[in-house]
């Protein structure tokens, strides 16, 4: 089977284990090989992170020091338009060929929403889309075409990742991490700790730069 390399997109404000934990579980299961972080780039209209690009990135590369699954790419923080991931998965392609499978990981809850995002429908001509349970989140679309898009293109087999370069949805069986970079900025901004959600060289570093306090 050739080797199956996904991209993980996200604002990574901070990373935490709701990030980590199902995608080594979902790199078990179906045999993935790789996983490229991506950081966002945050357009000025939309409200911004509170850590910088540079200590987003930062935090990425304390998070991932002993997890060589993990590697980071920051393109899109190098861009000054907004991030789409189908303009990136299109450079990735032009980059590394068409012939490579490649998937891109997402939450339940993007997956909910993909319908808002710069040319969805291109993104599976591109990729597939390896989804990670997450808690809270309904598991059907509310909408019928967008629950019969999806069953169109369900993966049966794990084979199929890796056979085809792009195409299907893999709905993973991933362990359920109720945790946000939302809940975890408010936790910090509270005083409150956080010591279980998130990596403890990422705390450190977010404790010595002073990061998510008043
Ligand atoms: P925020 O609370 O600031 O909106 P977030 O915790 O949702 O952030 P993002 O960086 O926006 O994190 O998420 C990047 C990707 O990770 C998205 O595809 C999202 O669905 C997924 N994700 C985030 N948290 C979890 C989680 N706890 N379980 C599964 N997937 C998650």
């Amino acid at each position: 089977m050739s080797e199956l390399h996904a991209l993980f997109g996200g604002t990574f404000d901070p990373i935490h284990f709701g990030h980590l934990r199902p995608v080594e579980a979902l790199a078990q299961q179906t045999g993935l090989q790789r996983v490229t972080l991506l950081p966002n780039n945050v357009p000025p209209h939309r409200p911004q992170p509170e850590a910088s690009a540079a200590q987003r990135v930062a935090m990425l590369r304390c998070a991932i020091r002993d997890l060589p699954l993990f590697e980071i790419d920051t393109r899109e923080l190098e861009r000054d338009t907004p991030s789409w991931t189908v303009t990136t998965l299109e450079a990735w392609r032009t980059e590394r060929g068409a012939e490579q499978p490649l998937g891109f990981i997402i939450g339940q809850d993007s997956l909910l929403s993909l319908s808002k995002w710069h040319r969805w429908q291109d993104l599976l001509s591109l990729c597939h889309l390896l989804v990670c349970q997450r808690p809270g989140y309904p598991t059907r679309f509310d909408s019928p075409d967008m629950q019969r898009w999806l069953e169109q293109h369900l993966a049966q087999d794990i084979r199929q990742l890796h056979q085809q370069p792009a195409g299907h949805i893999w709905l993973a069986d991933t362990p359920l991490y109720d945790i946000s970079a939302t809940e975890i900025r408010r936790r910090r901004h509270q005083n409150q700790p956080c010591d279980d959600l998130l990596p403890a060289a990422v705390i450190d570093y977010i404790d010595r730069e002073g990061l998510y306090r008043d």
